[in-house]
Parts: structure tokens; C-alpha cells; sequence
């Protein structure tokens, strides 16, 4: 039976420099993905999407305690190399760069990393040290890797206007690309803690995809009033028993705050938890959906 060659794999800063130096002699343009593991075809879309886009493409692979608070699953998160590892081949990427948090460490700069006020709404408001803790590692990232391109998933919303923002203030010479959400056949978008849900709780996690639609829907059909809406889409998540909603809302796409004029092209957010698993989605008002496999 044939082996997969595996994906060349680096773990500490000075492999990934000696490598991207060998690269960087060709001019070769590098894209780079951040991830923290736990692969599924949302981060293959990003790959690919790199891939395309560049000559290099560095996939990093490193759960981040920085943006986990103590209460969360940092012990638990999925972690799975070999499977991870196979799915980098499979897209064609170049470089993986897998750190411990040693090492990580030892890159991680002194000087505190901004965060603007995006950062302190929605998942920042429950959340307070989460978007400080990923534009801390994403810039050391950034700075190790030195990309052209970076790739980073719509799913995330305020994730990618946070980094979107911290690349606009420091003029880091890196362009942030945002690819859409990949979601299950049923709706819910793919993400590394489905995998926590019990069966219960997975046949009724679509409820947030549900709920956008039916926020979206409503405004394509000409409805102007936020909280009208936003009473319309809470109703679509109270039919799930198992959902404690955190936040419902339509927000302007680059502040994030709450918007009134729909004519403005709103993005509807939600999130809550099934248990102590929290799931996020988002999606804009007219936005075509991506299922299953990338
Ligand atoms: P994570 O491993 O959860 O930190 O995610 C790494 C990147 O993959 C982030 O930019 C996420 O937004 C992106 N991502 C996660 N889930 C999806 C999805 N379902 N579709 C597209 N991108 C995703």
C-alpha cells in the first residue's frame, strides 16, 4: 500500500526561518494559515486558498493559551497531528509549522499587542483576555513567518476585523484575506469543537445557522427594524431546549456595533453554548452558502 509523503514539518523558530529563507532566495511569494489544529474543511478552504493565491503556503499549527481563559477547554481541544498532517498534504501545502508552547513562547513579544474596541464587544464582552491573546500570538506569528498573504476564515468574524485592525494600525506589510464560512449539509458551520457535542446537542446546534437565515432573510424581504429582527431570530434559537443564547445581534461589518440602517450591509452574529461547548456563527445578509468537503 503507498505511503503519503507526510507534510515537511518544522517545530521551532530557527528550522522555520532556515526554511522560509530557502524560499524567500527564489522570490517565492508565501502565504500563511493559522490555525490551532483540529483540521476540517473550513481550514482546507483556507489552504487551498493559499495555495492558489501564493508559491508557499505555511499552515501553523499551535492551540494558543493565551486566548483561553481558565475556564475553558485548553486541556481538552482537539489535538490530532497525524490527521492534521494528512489533510496539509492533501492541500498542497508546503511548510507546517508546529511549535511547542516552549518555544512559541520564547517568540512571543514583551511589548503588550493592541487590540482596538472592536475587541471588547460580543465574544470580547464574555471573553475579556480572548482577542489579546490572539493578536499577541498572531503577530508573533506574522513576524516569524513573514507572509504576503494570511488566510483567515469568515466563521471567526470579529477575529478577522481584530487582526484586519491591528494590521491597518501597525501597517504590518501582510494583506489579511478573509474566506467564507464551510458549514455541515444541516447548516451548522464546521468547527473543531463540534466534535464535543452529544448527539442531542448536534441535532440541535443548526438552530444558529437557522436563526441567521431567518434574520436574513427578513431584511432581504425589506424589514428595517434591528430589534424586530433581532426578536425574530431569538425565537429561532429558543426552539433549541439545550442553547443558552450569549448574544443575537445585527452589526455594522467593520465596527461591529449594532446597526440601524439595513441598507448598510449588515452582518448578523450569534453565539451561546450547548453545555460547556460554545459555538459562534455569523454570516452576511446575502451570502451563498458553502457545504461539506472543500
Ligand atoms: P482555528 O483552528 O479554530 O483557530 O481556526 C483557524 C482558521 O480557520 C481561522 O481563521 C478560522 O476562522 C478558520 N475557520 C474555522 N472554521 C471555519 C469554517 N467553518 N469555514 C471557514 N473557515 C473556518
Amino acid at each position: 500500500m503507498a505511503t503519503e509523503t507526510p507534510v515537511a514539518t518544522v517545530t521551532t523558530a530557527e528550522d522555520l526561518q532556515a526554511q522560509l529563507a530557502l524560499a524567500g532566495q527564489d522570490g517565492q511569494k508565501i502565504g500563511f494559515v493559522p490555525t490551532m489544529g483540529g483540521l476540517h474543511a473550513g481550514h482546507s478552504s483556507l489552504m487551498k486558498a493559499s495555495v492558489a493565491a501564493c508559491d508557499f503556503t505555511v499552515v501553523s499549527i499551535y492551540v494558543n493559551p493565551l486566548q483561553f481563559s481558565p475556564s475553558e477547554d485548553l486541556a481538552t481541544y482537539p489535538r490530532d497531528f497525524v490527521a492534521d498532517s494528512a489533510l496539509c498534504v492533501a492541500q498542497g501545502v508546503d511548510l507546517v509549522f508546529h511549535p511547542s508552547v516552549e518555544e512559541m513562547q520564547k517568540a512571543l513579544p514583551r511589548t503588550p499587542v493592541p487590540v482596538s474596541e472592536v475587541a471588547g464587544l460580543w465574544e470580547g464582552a464574555n471573553r475579556p483576555d480572548h482577542f489579546a491573546g490572539v493578536a499577541t500570538v498572531v503577530a508573533a506569528l506574522f513576524s516569524l513567518v513573514g507572509p504576503c498573504q494570511a488566510f483567515f476564515g469568515e466563521k471567526d468574524f470579529q477575529q478577522l476585523a481584530v487582526v484586519q485592525q491591528l494590521v491597518r494600525d501597525l501597517n504590518l506589510p501582510v494583506s489579511v484575506v478573509g474566506c467564507p464560512t464551510w458549514r455541515e449539509t444541516d447548516g451548522l458551520a464546521l468547527s473543531s469543537r463540534n466534535v464535543y457535542l452529544t448527539a442531542t446537542q448536534r441535532d440541535q446546534a443548526p438552530v444558529l445557522y437557522q436563526a441567521l437565515k431567518v434574520g436574513a432573510d427578513l431584511i432581504t424581504n425589506g424589514a428595517t427594524n434591528r430589534l424586530k429582527v433581532e426578536a425574530a431570530m431569538t425565537e429561532v434559537l429558543k426552539t433549541a431546549d439545550a442553547l443558552i443564547v450569549d448574544y443575537c445581534a445585527v452589526v455594522d461589518p467593520q465596527s461591529l456595533q449594532p446597526v440601524e440602517d439595513f441598507e448598510a450591509d449588515a452582518r448578523l452574529l450569534v453565539a451561546g453554548c450547548f453545555g460547556a461547548t460554545r459555538l459562534l456563527d455569523n454570516r452576511a445578509v446575502q451570502e451563498g452558502e458553502r457545504y461539506g468537503s472543500c
